[in-house]
């Protein structure tokens, strides 16, 4: 049980709930191969079934976390910090983006876009889900589209949300992990039809890493 006064930092974000974090290689999208410290915030409301951190989706049970030790803690292993989740934007990441800042961080958010943009980034890849549509203004702010490709209605889904992002937007097909051997061939057959699309791969799972 959490005290009135944790709660109330953690709704400002001075504290977050924190899940894990780990310093490894970022597996999927753009970034693919790079070493960084992922920081993994606990809460999401989004429900997607084939969720493979599902464990991430309550807060509660996620230790409110004091920034300052998030901050330290990362920049002993990395200058290249990956933010994901749970969904990170159900909290204010104001504090937590200017603390890894002004360490001089280069900083990475994945979302599914679901609630309000905060903080400061230098990369968005934005992630969105059917089931809770992205915020339209956070469309403009993606630097990578990742949709997630589970069946082949997905596809349509992905070309109306590669529609609402930036001309400039990097836009990857992924196949969902568990659905990933039936999916990966219409994915291939996709891409090489629709070369505006390139295909992401869990590559850290390949790999057996974080
Ligand atoms: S948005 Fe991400 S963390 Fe939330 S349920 Fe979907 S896949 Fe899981």
């Amino acid at each position: 049980m959490i005290s009135e006064e944790t709660k109330e930092l953690v709704d400002k974000g001075i504290m977050l709930p924190l899940m894990e974090e780990f310093y490894t290689i970022q597996g999927e999208g753009y970034h693919k191969g790079t070493a960084a410290y992922f920081i993994r915030i606990g809460g999401c409301d989004v429900g997607c079934h084939w969720c493979d951190v599902k464990e991430s989706w309550d807060a509660e049970v996620h230790p409110p976390t004091p920034i300052g030790q998030i901050v330290e803690n990362a920049t002993k292993f990395s200058k290249t910090i990956v933010i994901t989740g749970g969904e990170p934007l159900t909290w204010d990441m104001t504090a937590l983006t200017s603390a890894l800042k002004k360490q001089g961080c280069q900083i990475h958010i994945e979302t599914s876009g679901a609630y309000d943009m905060t903080g400061t980034w230098d990369w968005v890849c934005l992630s969105p889900k059917k089931i809770k549509l992205p915020k339209p203004e956070i469309y403009a702010q993606a630097n990578e589209l990742k949709v997630i490709v589970f069946n082949k209605h997905d596809f349509q889904f992905a070309e109306e949300q590669a529609a609402k992002v930036h001309e400039d937007c990097i836009l990857y097909l992924q196949p969902e992990w568990s659905n990933r051997e039936k999916m990966i061939p219409q994915i291939v057959d996709y891409v090489m039809q629709n070369p505006k699309w390139k295909v992401s791969l869990q590559t850290h799972k390949y790999l057996n890493i974080p």
